[in-house]
């Protein structure tokens, strides 16, 4: 009994032959690979965890004609890291910086998304890239995925929750598949710029992303993102910028905006008490898009916030700091990362302590 928010097809573990895949270089436990050529792999961490999120760059000294990487069955959307030589095809609307802060070499990065019912275990991200006036150069790197440790809670509701009626399940199947076709469809067209906001001023907690909610005995899916508990009618803000792909009642998530910010990334917004933007709208960071509510299969005003790349549901709040540490440099990445529930945010607001059904 939850939103769902869809994920698109599975990815595929690089079974057995993983060990053969990775370069082996002593730089490999910082999330590095060296392609040949001049080109190099770059991630902002060599682990994940379910429902996390890396940053990807690809550097090369030389411009680059063509960039290509796979993360499972996902072909990742790059984007010109800002400052770095723009080349005649690239799939960004951005036009190029002033502010040059990578030596004049090319740079392409893409967010490589680890869905939240991905599968733990080592697999190879695959990068092949084409070098102005140069061998073509193809690599691998090691992402190790972890299970996240997410809290199960039991609740004992009216069966009514649990057992919707024939009409509301078709409802519910028809915005599920409706939802699953947005997410699965990459706009290829960077329209965020900068690193993202929290959709609600002073939020400051959100630490059930991913949790498993039983409900009277039964397991649901796992919550596909992040709970921000406050009153109704307080202003939700545009994550970043983007355009309005829905602006709907939906059955499980009520008042429902999403944002397509382009390169297969949406944030989801649901439960409002009113939208302010219709379909179509183009909206940029910080724009009020609705207020907080209760709307949808929920007993208590809260902001459900989710975030997908390119179908796989991460949690959102990984995303404020990842594109904001990496805006100009990318330096060298910690080794560990935490866990996303430690990566939860406070809030000022106080829970309502009533269950939210639909999340
Ligand atoms: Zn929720």
């Amino acid at each position: 009994m939850r939103v769902e928010i869809p994920i698109g097809a599975a990815l595929i573990p690089a079974i057995g032959v993983a060990g053969l895949l990775f370069c082996v270089s002593p730089a490999k436990a910082q999330g590095t690979a060296h392609c040949g050529n001049g080109v190099e792999l770059r991630l902002s961490a060599p682990v994940a965890a379910q429902g996390g999120l890396l940053l990807l760059e690809v550097r090369s000294k030389v411009s680059l004609a063509d960039v290509e990487a796979h993360w499972g069955e996902k072909k990742l959307a790059f984007w010109q890291a800002e400052g770095t030589k723009a080349p005649a095809k690239v799939e960004t609307n951005e036009a190029p910086k002033a502010q040059n802060t990578t030596g004049g070499e090319d740079a392409r990065r893409a967010l490589v998304g680890v869905d939240l019912e991905h599968p733990a275990g080592r697999y190879a991200l695959k990068l092949t890239a084409k070098p102005e006036n140069g061998a073509d150069v193809s690599c691998n790197a090691a992402v190790t995925v972890r299970a996240g440790h997410f809290a199960v809670e039991r609740l004992q509701v009216e069966p009514k929750f649990v057992q919707p009626s024939p009409e509301d399940l078709a409802r519910a199947e028809k915005e599920r598949l409706r939802l699953r076709e947005i997410f699965a469809t990459v706009t290829p067209v960077k329209l965020w710029e900068g690193s993202f906001r929290l959709p609600l001023d002073g939020a400051r907690q959100a630490s059930n992303f991913g949790r498993r909610r039983v409900l009277n005995g039964q397991p649901g899916s796992p919550h596909g993102g992040a709970d921000f508990p406050a009153p109704t009618g307080t202003p939700v803000y545009a994550a970043q910028g983007g355009r309005i792909v829905v602006a709907d009642a939906l059955y499980f998530s009520g008042n429902t905006v999403v944002i397509d910010h382009g390169l297969g990334v949406y944030t989801f917004y649901g439960h409002l008490s009113s939208v302010k933007v219709k379909e179509g709208d183009v909206v940029k960071r910080g724009d009020l898009i609705g207020e907080v509510g209760a709307t949808g299969r929920v007993t208590g005003p809260h902001l459900h916030w989710g975030l997908t790349v390119e179908g796989a549901r991460v949690n959102p709040v990984q995303i404020l700091s990842l594109l904001r540490r990496y805006r100009y440099s990318f330096s060298r990445p910690s080794v560990r990362p935490r866990s996303p529930r430690k990566r939860g945010v406070q809030s000022r607001f106080k829970s309502s302590g009533a269950p939210s059904l639909a999340e």
